[in-house]
């Protein structure tokens, strides 16, 4: 029989950016029959680090009903058109991966096409030169245009945001207790999960719980043992040291990816301070080699830089008994495409879709488990892609990835784009098809044909409307405002709450 009495107590155990997303969430969307409750610990803090996102977080503060000048000061954050990839291809080559549409789509094929075949007619004109956000992005420029015309995210300090969701979320009536979780207990004749026990014989008790532990993954894993899926043998950066420091120069809206002889530095511009780090593979890179060269290509630090270890991979089942893990309690794809606060969102937005009403469905958890896979291996996929496709081979870590067997899935899409200049979104997948396009042309997987849709233009039709198009994007990057001086404005244009 199904007990459909709505389901009263959820506990979330964690407040880094996973947890607060989901108390915001959950707080906002069903405050009114919920009584939730967030268990986090000031001393085992948060991982501090997590501060480049994509254009769905704009999506998900409007779902919460965030005015976005407050969130921008509460969280000093930037706008981000895309990421600048440096050394990637090999040393001293540049390329952008922006969140714009290139040129303009004909139904039968992407504009990729177009492109390949004005190349191949003598044009010189870069791919670059037919996207706005690409063009802006690198010129520092951005500002907010009609119809969303600029697909654009965030850059956030992730501490303060984390503070900003929790102000939010408490506002809505979600409960916060400051405390250790000692010990998971589990219900004897269940297996699922009854309590959560801190430091001073406290006893939280939840019908639902969520895991946002970090890689800890204390109810996921250490209490409920789900298993993780190891993917290190296609992602084998297992280390990173970040820092907080001064700007080198004004914020620009992007973050940049600089590609080392093992692994990579991030530069992330946020109003106030400068986010970066290194991520590189212990294998090939000593830490204190690694610290070094942090240290000697930031700005002056604000903090003492700080280690962080991990692992690539994924929980086997993210939503299981009476538990979904979330954030990097449920998995984690290295940082370079700034994908993990994307996949908490997804994660809270899923799960509050699947909320249990009355009991726990194990339907619910086999439909969640299965949609989450689905978005974190296309991530997978899509990182690994930057690894593979590369003209690099200076060093054994280069050697090594560019050798690697990689998923059959991506193998798939690199072969049918280097064969025919095609690519595909399916199954809702976050990076569409001129994300793809950017980061495989930028890494050097070059089409050997294009769609003979392309052909249908005259030479000097084919010229004009390549031409128009650059135009367009070239005129629109002029009017924009300076990057820093849009946001110092538009951040002071309304007194906070
Ligand atoms: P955490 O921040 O680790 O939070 C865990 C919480 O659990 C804390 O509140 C902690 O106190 C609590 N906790 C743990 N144990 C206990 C206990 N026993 N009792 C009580 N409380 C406990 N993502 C992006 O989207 N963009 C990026 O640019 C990006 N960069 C990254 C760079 C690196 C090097 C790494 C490793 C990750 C990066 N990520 C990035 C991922 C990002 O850090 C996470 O998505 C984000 O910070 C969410 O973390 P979390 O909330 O899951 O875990």
């Amino acid at each position: 029989m199904n007990d459909t009495k709505p389901l009263r107590r959820v506990v979330i155990a964690g407040g880094g950016t996973s947890g607060w997303m989901m108390a915001a969430a959950i707080a906002r969307t069903l405050g009114h029959t919920v009584d939730l409750t967030l268990v986090e610990s000031e001393q085992i803090g948060t991982i501090g680090v997590g501060e480049s996102t994509i254009p769905p977080l704009v999506n998900f503060n409007r779902i919460l009903g965030i005015a976005e000048p407050e969130f921008m000061r509460a969280a000093q954050a930037t706008f981000k058109l895309g990421i600048l990839f440096d050394n990637w291809k090999y040393d001293g080559h540049s390329y952008f991966h922006s969140f714009g549409l290139s040129g303009k789509d004909h139904w039968s094929a992407g504009f990729q096409h177009f492109w390949l075949a004005a190349r191949a007619k003598g044009c010189p004109h870069s791919y670059d030169d037919y996207c706005l956000e690409l063009v802006a992005g690198l010129q520092g420029k951005f500002a907010h245009l009609p119809e969303d015309r600029m697909n654009y995210a965030y850059h956030v300090d992730a501490t303060l945001y984390g503070r900003y969701l929790r102000k939010l979320a408490e506002a809505d009536g979600a409960k916060r207790v400051e405390g250790r979780i000692e010990k998971v207990e589990l219900d004897g004749e269940t297996g699922n999960i009854a309590a959560l026990l801190l430091d001073g014989d406290r006893r939280i008790e939840g019908d639902m719980f969520v895991d946002c532990t970090g890689f800890r993954g204390l109810l996921i894993d250490g209490a409920l043992h789900a298993g993780f899926e190891d993917w290190s043998h296609w992602l084998p950066n297992d280390s990173a040291i970040a820092v907080q420091s001064d700007h080198l120069g004004p914020p620009m809206p992007y973050t940049q990816a600089i590609a080392h002889d093992a692994g990579w530095q991030w530069r992330i511009p946020l109003q106030h301070r400068m986010g970066a780090g290194i991520v590189y593979s212990s294998g090939y890179l000593s830490r204190d080699e690694a610290l070094n060269r942090l240290m000697s290509s930031v700005g002056t630090p604000r903090i003492e830089p700080f280690d962080i270890k991990f692992k690539g991979g994924v929980r086997r089942k993210q939503w299981y008994r009476n538990c979904v893990a979330v954030g990097l309690a449920g998995g984690f794809v290295e940082p370079l495409e700034a994908t993990t606060v994307h996949l908490i969102q997804r994660a809270v937005l899923r799960f509050i879709r699947l909320m249990p009403n009355g009991r726990v469905s194990e339907r619910d958890a086999i439909e969640f488990n299965e949609q989450q896979r689905q978005d974190i291996e296309q991530i997978r996929d899509f990182v690994i892609l930057h690894y593979k496709a590369t003209e690099r081979r200076d060093s054994p870590f280069w050697r090594h990835v560019a050798a690697m067997p990689v998923p059959d899935s991506l193998q798939q899409k690199i072969e049918l784009f280097r064969e025919t200049g095609r690519t595909f979104r399916k199954n809702e997948e976050l990076f569409a098809e001129n994300s793809w396009v950017q980061v495989m042309m930028g890494q050097g997987v070059d089409p050997q044909s294009w769609h003979p849709i392309a052909e249908k233009f005259g030479d000097d039709e084919l010229e004009k409307f390549m031409a128009g198009l650059r135009e367009n994007v070239a005129r629109t990057a002029a009017t924009l405002p300076e990057h820093h001086l849009y946001v110092a404005r538009y951040c002071g244009a309304e007194e906070p709450q």
